[in-house]
């Protein structure tokens, strides 16, 4: 099933980079493995995938050991301030940076391991109350005082759109942050560079492509439905 899975989920980036005129290598893949058993995200390995997203700290952890050495895990949950220190270095990028005081403490902890993050911040476009992130207006002042930090690099943006039923309803959500990104880029300060833009989920990766995703992040349809009643 996994491997059925992914062959679609491929098949689909690669003809919304073809809709939209991008290459394929400019958009990646982050399978979102978070709920699923170890067993699983090694039956992913063994397809290829090397890019593994997780929403829990303590998942993380648990899952970190049982992979192999060149797995890169993305922390796309929402992070508490004192969990930095458990995951600094074990990540390759944390996608859900939404205060000034999470990047502190993340500049604290990297600066501890003699590392450099590479961070992006969270943008709630939609200013849903349900969900963390910055708001748009707040995006700019706060990404150019964390790219002044020595141990941080801010690589972009990253979103989770509405829950909708049709996915040409977040269109604009998507429209709106690549638009931010590039009126951050064309504001020329220095450090600050807007690469990455994470946004696009299952429901919506498709769309999120042919608006200028560069990284889409899918659950569902890699690993099946997740069953939290287990958990
Ligand atoms: C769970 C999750 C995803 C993946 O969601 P699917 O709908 O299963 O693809 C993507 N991004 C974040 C931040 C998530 O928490």
């Amino acid at each position: 099933m996994l491997k059925e899975n992914l062959a679609h989920v491929e098949e689909r980036i690669t003809e919304a980079c073809l809709r939209a005129g991008r290459k394929r290598e400019d958009v990646t893949l982050v399978a979102v493995s978070k709920t699923k058993p170890v067993e699983m995200l090694r039956e992913a390995y063994g397809l290829g995938i090397r890019v593994f997203g997780e929403n829990k700290v303590q998942e993380i952890r648990d899952k970190y050991d049982s992979m192999p050495s060149d797995v890169r895990w993305h922390m796309i949950g929402h992070l508490q301030t004192n969990k930095v220190k458990y995951i600094i270095d074990k990540v390759e990028l944390i996608h859900s940076v939404d205060s000034l005081k999470l990047a502190e403490v993340i500049e604290k902890e990297a600066a501890k391991h003699n590392r450099k993050a590479d961070i992006l911040l969270e943008v709630n476009v939609a200013e849903e109350t349900s969900k963390f992130g910055l708001k748009t207006v707040e995006v700019l002042p706060v990404y150019e005082k964390i790219a002044q930090f020595p141990h941080i690099n801010v690589r972009g943006l990253m979103t989770i759109a509405p829950f909708v039923e049709n996915p040409e309803e977040n269109r604009s959500v998507f429209a709106d942050l690549r638009k931010l990104s590039v009126d951050i880029t064309e504001k020329n300060i220095d450090n600050v560079n807007v690469s990455i833009l994470s946004m696009g989920m299952t429901n919506d990766y498709e769309v999120a492509i042919e608006e200028g995703a560069t990284m889409v992040r899918v659950g569902t349809g890699i690993f099946g439905a997740r069953d939290y009643s287990v958990h």
